[in-house]
């Protein structure tokens, strides 16, 4: 019958449908509900071993908003956005993704139909939804999912085959492909069957099946011998489903519901970092994560929803500059590490009363030399299409460190010198303004109604080479007439680099006393040339009750462009430059095009404006410098550090200039570029947008210690 009139049919026996379960006898329906049972049994038993181990970790502090989640959970669940641009193996994720997540729904909708039915006691042809315009998109669209998840496995199959070495390799998983794969496949035989036993010549939408029980016709399947095959294949197709359903908690497949809460749950700015009460530290004598119950619920679920795709130590440069540093290694292993626990002496631990475990996790599983390896530069959660935070597994396990400790020689130093003098650096307090010696550099006292606070930080206060930096932002605000000031002799270390090194006390004391400063001089925007103390001011200062407006010099600098306060260049740069942006101002603050807006004002007006001579790694796929979470105070030679490829790679442009946006990048590629004796000056983004448009640095402002 033609499916328009079909569809116009009051009579539900007219419209086009199938039987649910039809060919099935009562008995193997009987069996089936056992068996799902026990499958069921198995899923729900083994969510629970998970559930129970996440709930070991210390309870969550920050409350996700609902909407936000909600958000997420379409871009990053149902769209995949953080699975895809990787090439063909994110074409195989998707379409395995989407056929198992439809044919999921598929199902489902058959079991409630089915259930419904038996309910109201309606007859085989009178089904409560399952028919009409319903069923024919129903069908449509499963058919087309199945033929998705089948060539989603077979990509995913054939990659694995390949052995790439970012993958870590376990036989569950191709077991697991294939079951799928075999799912797949022999749910359309089972379908193509029912169609030749049905005969309506109602199955047009369901054209894979209909295609199947074609050739199953041609190749002259007896009418009569079909029903046999029909329910022998319906078990083979059951059996591996119920299998399945049954093992999901405990092999990979796992990733799927872990990975999913954990991108509900995290927090959208990669710069967080989980608070320390330090009333807490006190009564319990704890701080960090010494043992695996330290870690915070959040951090238990990373473990399991991690794949071991291996894309975050592709992307880590503390691994690509050869350090024992491994962010996969580090998630796996704490997992390994966690599983290989009694959970009995596990739970006692999380009790705060005494256990015995296998092994320490600290020394035994995660070496002090891997922690100290980060620079914290969020490649790592950046990357993760699970967004699992190795970052913040190390900065948590960092702390415990260094509640032990177990810090030596000249990061101990560093640390040392800004709890004692207010700069990594060890320089008296009262030089701290002595790079404005000379110039007419307004302070929060002359100039108390000012808009912005100009916020200098450590290396501009007190590295002579940044210092040149400071002082063309002075001159560039002056030129835009914008009020601001800086603190001057009152201004003292954000404590950054010591909470990334998992110093949180020194942190903690500098913050309250920035905080304090910043209260009594009634301070609400804040401007900064480093991204570092952006990072802070914004991210850990509003943890303790410091909210401000911060922004990047090239965010401001670029918007008095535009709007006509700063003038076009005078003096427009003739060199070819190259554009690094730092790990904190592109990845972790989104900042990307303020600077290159910069350089491109400064290159003037003429033919090679808006030339940059970009780097393979740039915006927020950038390669970090070396210098972030504390390693900037770490003795490394020459042949050891970090950033020594972002060197090569700038060089490699043909560029005569290095920009940058960072007084760390600055520093750590300027010694970079010494070592590699590489001739390409390095400057700020400040400093070229100055040139260009006529200043000149004077000599010297006096006062300086170090270069
Ligand atoms: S942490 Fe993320 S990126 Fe790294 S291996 Fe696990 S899933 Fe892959
Ligand atoms: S934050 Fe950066 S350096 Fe640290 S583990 Fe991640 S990718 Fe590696």
């Amino acid at each position: 019958m033609p499916l328009i009139p079909l569809l116009l049919a009051t009579d539900i026996g007219l419209q086009p449908t199938r039987e649910i379960l039809g060919n099935v006898p009562s008995s193997s329906r009987w069996i089936f509900a056992l068996l799902a049972t026990i499958s069921l049994g198995f899923f729900f038993w083994g969510c629970w071993r998970r559930i129970r181990i996440w709930r070991l970790g210390r309870r969550a502090t920050a409350r996700i908003p609902l909407r936000s989640a909600a958000v997420r959970f379409v871009r990053e669940i149902v769209l995949q956005k953080r699975v895809r641009g990787r090439g063909i193996a994110s074409v195989g994720h998707l379409l395995l993704f989407s056929g198992f997540s439809v044919l999921l729904i598929g199902t489902l909708l058959i079991a409630v139909e089915h259930l419904l039915a038996d309910l109201l006691g309606r007859p085989a042809n009178a089904p409560v939804f399952h028919y009409g315009l319903y069923y024919i998109i129903y069908e449509f669209v499963l058919d087309t999912f199945g033929v998705a998840l089948i060539v989603g496995c077979l990509i995913l199959l054939v990659r694995r085959c390949a052995r790439p070495k970012s993958l870590d390799h376990r036989p569950l998983d191709v077991v697991v492909l294939l079951c799928l794969l075999f799912l797949g496949i022999s749910g359309y035989f089972v379908e193509g069957l029912r169609i030749l036993l049905a005969d309506t010549g109602q199955s047009g939408c369901s054209f894979v099946g209909l295609a199947t029980a074609r050739l199953l016709a041609v190749t002259g399947i007896d009418k009569q011998f079909s029903p046999q095959m029909h329910l022998f294949l319906w078990w083979l197709h059951a059996i591996p489903a119920l299998v399945l359903v049954a093992a999901f908690p405990y092999t990979r497949l796992l990733h799927s519901i872990a990975g999913s809460l954990n991108l509900l749950s995290q927090p959208e700015s990669l710069g967080q970092m989980i608070p320390v009460r330090l009333e807490e530290v006190e009564e319990t004598g704890r701080v960090g994560v010494g043992r695996v119950v330290d870690f915070s619920r959040e951090r238990l679920l990373h473990l399991d929803a991690c794949v071991a795709c291996g894309r975050c130590e592709e992307a880590c440069p503390a691994q690509e500059a050869g350090k024992p540093l491994s962010p996969k290694a580090i998630v796996l292993d704490v997992r390994q590490h966690i599983d290989a626990q009694p959970f009995a002496a596990l739970a006692r631990l999380a009790c705060g009363e005494e256990g015995k475990l296998n092994s320490g996790l600290h020394g035994d599983v995660i070496s002090a030399e891997s922690l100290w390896s980060c620079t914290t530069c969020a490649a790592c959660v950046d990357i993760c299409p699970l967004r699992v935070s190795p970052l913040g597994m190390i900065t948590d396990m960092r702390r415990h460190l260094i509640g032990e400790g177990e810090l030596r020689g000249a990061p101990a130093m560093a640390l040392q010198k800004t709890q004692r003098s207010g700069n990594p650096w060890g320089l008296p307090q009262q030089d701290r303004f002595d790079w404005a010696n000379g110039l007419d550099v307004p302070t929060v006292k002359s100039v108390p109604d000012f808009e912005y606070l100009y916020w200098v930080g450590c290396a501009a206060s007190y590295d002579r080479r940044v210092q040149r930096v400071a002082r063309s932002m002075v001159w560039l605000l002056t030129q835009a007439n914008v009020r601001f000031a800086v603190l001057g002799t009152e201004e003292r270390c954000t404590g950054e680099s010591a909470r990334r090194m998992g110093d949180e006390f020194v942190f903690q004391e500098l913050a309250a006393t920035n905080i304090e400063v910043l209260k009594e001089h009634s301070v609400r925007k804040i401007v900064t040339h480093c991204p570092h103390c952006l990072n802070s001011l914004e991210n850990d200062y509003s943890q303790l009750g410091g909210d401000y407006e911060v922004v990047h010099h090239s965010v401001l600098l670029a918007s008095l462009i535009e709007s006509g306060r700063l003038p076009q260049p005078s003096r427009a740069v003739a060199e070819t430059i190259t554009y690094h942006d730092p790990c904190y101002l592109a990845r972790t603050g989104g900042i990307t095009e303020p600077p290159r807006a910069l350089i491109q004002t400064a290159t003037g007006p003429g033919e090679r404006r808006g030339e940059i001579a970009e780097m393979p790694r740039h915006a927020r796929e950038t390669s970090c410098c070396g210098g972030g979470g504390g390693r900037m105070w770490f003795d490394d030679s020459a042949d050891e550090r970090i950033g020594r490829s972002r060197v090569a790679e700038a060089v490699e442009t043909g560029a005569d200039t290095l920009a940058v946006s960072c007084p760390f990048c600055l520093i750590m590629l300027k010694d970079g570029i010494a070592d590699a004796e590489a001739g390409l000056e390095i400057r700020d983004v400040a400093e070229i947008l100055a040139a260009s448009l006529g200043y000149e640095q004077p000599d010297r402002a006096g006062g300086t210690r170090t270069e």
